[in-house]
């Protein structure tokens, strides 16, 4: 089969880091241009715009949208009216309003849109969903601590509205917990503390239940240095799961689990090609939810200002 002509708009750190070397390794699509305004990849066509780049006449089959989620909605628009297939990075939009128009206007051009959550497609993710049909959780423990001067130095969107502050990493977390749990969970009470010289929570602290009762607690912090952390913890009936390093490693009663080694980024495009293909969408948008219901019923404390 010819590979699907791919072009990636909004170049930084996680296309340089996950999307180019993904792409590289899969025969499915070439990368045939860029649109960024002061970026590029080397050795590919570069354009300064979306607009640029459409209007260029380079045949372009799909577009991964890779900007801050502010930004991105624009760039959707245009790429979806062209009749190009969209690949959103996470969270696929500043607002869950706007990604539904964007379903909306795929259905209706009939290309394909995939909302990606790049943590569930490590490893232990299906593993443990698997797992969970057959042992009832009972309680869920999620804690995504790290450090944000070390994950987003100079990424000053991720502190302004729609930027989701603790909740960019945060919403990794959720997109899993969604992913594994039998049952849809939905948010009892929140805690979101934002520094006092910024718009977004730099920790935050959910609970969640869901029609079984299953106790979801999850604790996002941003200020932690030394040992990072991206675990969760289910205890079921009969069973205790752990994840850990964000879905990368599994421990089932404190013994480690085989897992398959593919990682998220080339399963990720492996889906986007199998979507494409079968000319469907995929656009599950229960973690942004969780995090628009967290700003909406979570109390804000105001915090040290973070410099
Ligand atoms: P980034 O490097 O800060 O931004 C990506 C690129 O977007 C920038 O290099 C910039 O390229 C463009 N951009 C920035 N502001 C823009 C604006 N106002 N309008 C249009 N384009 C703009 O961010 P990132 O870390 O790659 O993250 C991008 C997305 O990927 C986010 O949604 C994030 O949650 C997600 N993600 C990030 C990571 C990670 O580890 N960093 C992991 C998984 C997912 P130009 O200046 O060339 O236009």
């Amino acid at each position: 089969m010819t590979p699907i002509q791919l072009a990636i708009a909004g170049v930084g750190k996680i296309v340089y880091d996950q999307h180019a070397p993904a792409i590289a390794g899969n025969a499915d699509f070439k990368l045939v241009a860029t649109a960024s305004r002061n970026h590029r990849i080397e050795g590919v066509t570069a354009y300064k715009s979306m607009t640029e780049m459409l209007g260029s006449g380079t045949a372009i089959e799909a577009i991964s949208l890779c900007m801050p989620p502010q930004y991105r909605y624009e760039a959707a628009r245009e790429a979806l009216e062209a009749g190009k297939h969209v690949f959103l990075e996470k969270p696929p939009g500043a607002t869950l309003s706007e990604v539904e128009s964007l379903k909306q206007l795929a259905a209706k051009k009939g290309v394909t849109l995939f909302a990606s959550w790049h943590s569930r497609h490590a490893p232990a993710v299906q593993v443990v969903k698997r797992h969970l049909q057959e042992h009832a959780p009972r309680q869920v423990k999620v804690i995504w601590r790290e450090d944000v001067r070390h994950w987003h130095p100079d990424q000053e969107w991720i502190w302004q509205p729609g930027g989701l502050g603790v909740f960019d990493p945060g919403i990794n977390a959720l997109s899993i917990v969604t992913e594994i749990l039998p049952q849809a969970m939905f948010l009892k009470q929140a805690t979101l503390e934002v520094p006092s010289n910024r718009q977004t929570p730099i920790a935050a602290r959910l609970g969640f239940t869901d029609a079984l009762g299953t106790d979801v607690q999850a604790d996002f912090d941003w200020r932690q240095t030394g040992e990072q952390t991206w675990d969760i913890v289910i205890e079921t009936d009969s069973t205790r799961v752990h994840l850990k390093k964000g879905g990368h490693e599994l421990w089932i009663n404190d013994a480690p689990c085989e897992l398959p080694v593919e990682g998220e980024y080339p399963s990720l495009y492996a889906h986007f090609c199998k979507l494409v293909r079968s000319g469907s969408s995929d656009v599950d948008v229960a973690p942004l939810r969780h995090v628009a219901d967290a700003f909406m019923l979570g109390e804000h404390v105001v915090t040290d200002a973070f410099v």
